[in-house]
């Protein structure tokens, strides 16, 4: 096993984890081989088969050939609120990564059963924030006299890291609503815990909100006191936990740059889990369906360069023929956990469901999806 920077253990991807966390586990079942010609075919089957009993979300970071079979694309709010919106569907599988399927299972009724195909499918900006430890900090702000604390939870996070945020006064927040989130969180405390994207939590209260930077801490699980003096930690607007996205934390201010140089009037459009210094450089910063709204609108001959995953980046290339868009890396950068689920997990998913077998069912305990939904709620009902 490998430690990372952040002291999060690295499991190698679809074996032995522990099936309670975001990380990898095993893969039960015999999968059809990735060459078979015929999978396309399968799948088409096995979801006619299926019928109406059956809905498939995917993920806009989800391959084109997973994708194809979607009833519905978006991203992870949307597509549990889709879910959510078929309680006819008996079967709901979830082409995206845990944490979604997870909150699917949380918003769709108890009768419905929500399918991951493949259980390595995980987050580690998700895995960066655990129970225990937010847990323990909720215990160092107590200590340290933070008193007025209200958390806030990025939707990408662990069903048990929502219901921390429901129990605590708290709530979750997608890109799109952020700063709503987090101004109505200051109407409540002085202060608030963002979980456990700081980059999104920084973006937000610096460029949205009008904070400084030096109004923002980076507690980091990993340290005695999240590294921080009890007189930093009550006097921080924001205290960001150390998580970050592994795709979207590769963009680098000296891509913008390059690519300036390189295709004079170029946009630059960025998703604000990107790091503060390439946000502020970039023309266009917003969620991912922010992202395809702008490129679909803009004007025929006008050229992008984007900030977010690749399998969205080239699809939007794909659509737009037109319009020059670019990826804003020169590494190519998938999400590898996104990149789990292709065609063999997902016809081995829907064959199995077909002949009346769940395989992969995610499920969320009542306790933790009473207060997931109670920091749902919130949300829902921000202004
Ligand atoms: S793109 Fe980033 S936040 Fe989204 S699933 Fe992959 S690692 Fe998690």
């Amino acid at each position: 096993m490998t430690i990372t920077e952040t002291g999060v253990p690295l499991f190698a991807l679809g074996r032995g984890a522990d099936p309670d966390s975001e990380r990898g586990v095993d893969c039960p079942g015999e999968l059809p081989p990735a060459s078979d010609p015929a999978l396309v075919e399968r799948a088409r089957v096995a979801k006619e088969r299926l019928g109406d009993r059956l809905f498939v979300l995917g993920h806009h970071y989800q391959r084109d050939e997973v994708i194809q079979f979607a009833d519905v694309t978006g991203d992870s709010f949307k597509l549990a609120r889709e879910a959510a919106a078929r309680p006819g569907a008996e079967y709901i599988v979830f082409c995206g990564v845990h944490f979604m399927a997870e909150s699917a299972d949380i918003l769709t009724a108890d009768s419905q059963k929500v399918v991951l195909p493949d259980l390595a499918a995980g987050c580690s900006m998700a895995d960066m924030a655990t129970f225990d430890q937010v847990e323990e900090c909720w215990e160092v702000l107590e200590d340290a006299g933070a008193d007025r604390v209200v958390p806030i939870t990025y939707m990408n996070s662990s069903a048990d890291i929502k219901a921390f945020c429901g129990r605590n006064g708290g709530a979750v927040c997608t890109s799109s609503n952020a700063e709503r989130a987090l101004t109505w969180a200051f109407e409540q405390g002085q202060q608030v815990l963002f979980l456990p994207d700081q980059h999104l939590g920084r973006n937000t209260a610096v460029l949205e909100l009008g904070l400084s930077l030096d109004d923002c801490v980076v507690y980091n699980p990993h340290r005695p006191n999240g590294g921080l003096t009890d007189e930093q930690l009550k006097n921080a607007k924001m205290i960001l936990w150390q998580g970050h996205c592994s795709v979207h934390g590769r963009f680098s201010p000296a891509a913008v740059d390059e690519f300036r140089e390189r295709i004079p009037g170029v946009n630059i459009l960025v998703h604000p889990e990107c790091r503060h210094e390439v946000v502020t450089k970039a023309d266009f910063v917003g969620s991912t369906e922010y992202i395809i709204r702008t490129v679909r609108e803009a004007p025929e001959g006008s050229a992008w360069a984007i900030g977010t995953e690749l399998n969205l980046v080239k699809r939007l290339a794909g659509m737009f023929p037109g319009k020059s868009v670019s990826f804003l890396d020169k590494t190519v950068c998938f999400c590898s956990t996104m990149n789990r689920i292709d065609l063999p997990h997902l016809v081995w998913a829907l064959e199995s469901l077909a002949d009346g077998k769940v395989v992969n069912q995610i499920t969320v305990d009542p306790e933790t999806t009473h207060w997931a939904k109670v920091a749902l709620d919130r949300m829902l009902a921000l202004p």
